[in-house]
């Protein structure tokens, strides 16, 4: 069976058309299913009866199943999906006052293997399809459309972060078509601005996707030396800051933004000294425009690692800032459902934490926070 999901319209239209079809049928179909949430051919009303009869032999739209939905006290949601043998993804969707924001994952697990990171801490199953990064945003924006009773062509989600489960560019033929999808103005029509990839920094890939796609690009730093980054991200071993730092600056040619954000988990006696925070400025300040977002880190037992103090972050925060830099630190998000950055592990294995979550749902007023798009 064909998954619908897979397609970006590009390439919906070429199979349309191996199917003897006019290229506009596969536009038809494209809105019908990701701008109207229909999953069922049988109601596409509007297309020829000979087209939908073909279709409903050959292609679907392929959900995944849901495993769990857990509402948090801040109107955080998280879905856990199961993607089969064993394996299960994390999306979630955070609503603020004037957007909201659906974090998307890549892979099942992740190759990269960041030392505080509990997705790296799992190792790496298996890349998502095209289809099953899209049927997270498909499943949530409905749902949530839905469930907000929101108007007619109004979106729940107004951007979305590839800063779920994975890394992202280690799944780029995957990705790319998603993201089209995402941009398209017969999909999901978000602006090149509120597409965000965040990498650890698979640097030729980098290089690809501002010919390929470039949407807002977010790199996760973490370190302001190589010594240091090694030990955190490993990859940084094959593509070393200098060279990170050479794409992130080309990135910019073509960036729908005019900074690259960098990521900065901050660990309590890492990379949290201030002498840190000044070796950062010297790395970046007159090589790359930048922004600096630090997150505070989210433990899990497994790590070792204990979040850096508040008053730690603040003064970190101070000497970029003092320096010319934008800095902002990232509010924790739906860590009483363990949602927060670096937490998700999909742990579908487990059936008695699923159910244990389950049942501390049902305590949570379950309500989604209205958010205009
Ligand atoms: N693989 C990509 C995107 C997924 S991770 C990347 O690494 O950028 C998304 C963000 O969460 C990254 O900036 C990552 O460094 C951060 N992160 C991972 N584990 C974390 C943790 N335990 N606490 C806080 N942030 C974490
Ligand atoms: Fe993978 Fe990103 Fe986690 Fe590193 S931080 S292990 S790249 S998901």
């Amino acid at each position: 069976m064909i998954n619908l999901l897979d397609f970006d319209r590009d390439g919906l239209t070429r199979w349309c058309v191996e199917q003897g079809e006019k290229p506009f049928r596969a536009t038809q179909v494209f809105r019908w299913i990701h701008q109207r949430g229909v999953a069922d051919v049988a109601q596409m009303t509007d297309l020829a009866k000979s087209w939908r009869d073909k279709l409903q032999g050959q292609a679907a739209v392929l959900p995944l199943t849901v495993v769990s939905e857990q509402v948090s006290r801040d109107g955080t949601v998280k879905w856990l999906f199961d993607v089969g043998a064993g394996n299960a993804i994390e999306t979630v969707f955070i609503p603020e006052d004037d957007r909201g924001t659906l974090c998307v994952s890549s892979q099942a697990g992740c190759a990269v293997a960041c030392r505080f990171c509990s997705t790296g801490h799992q190792g790496f199953s298996r890349n998502l399809s095209t289809g099953e990064i899209l049927a997270q945003l498909w499943h949530a924006e409905h749902q949530l459309r839905r469930r907000l009773a929101l108007p007619d062509g109004e979106r729940a989600i107004t951007n979305v972060v590839m800063m779920g489960m994975g890394e992202p560019l280690q799944n780029y033929s995957a990705l790319v078509p998603a993201l089209k999808v995402m941009l398209d103005d017969h999909g999901y029509g978000l602006s090149r601005r509120r597409v965000t990839v965040s990498t650890s920094g698979v640097v030729p890939m980098i290089e690809r996707l501002m010919v390929d796609c470039p949407v807002a690009l977010a790199v996760s730093l973490h370190a302001p030396d190589n010594d240091l980054r090694d030990h955190l991200v490993p990859l940084n071993r094959k593509y070393p800051l200098a060279e990170l730092l050479a794409a992130c600056k080309a990135y910019l040619a073509a960036a729908p933004r005019d900074f690259i954000t960098f990521e900065y988990c901050m660990l309590d006696g890492v990379n949290d000294h201030p002498d840190q925070a000044r070796a950062l400025l010297d790395l970046v300040r007159g090589q790359v425009p930048c922004k600096f977002n630090l997150i505070p880190f989210n433990p899990f037992p497994a790590s070792g690692l204990k979040r850096s103090p508040r008053e730690r972050v603040v003064a970190f925060a101070d000497v970029l800032q003092n320096g010319g830099i934008v800095t902002t630190i990232r509010k924790t998000r739906g860590d009483d459902i363990e949602a927060a950055c670096g937490q998700l592990a999909g742990e579908v294995q487990d059936r008695t934490r699923v159910q244990l979550r389950l049942a501390d749902r049902a305590s949570f007023p379950v309500k989604v926070q209205a958010e205009t798009p």
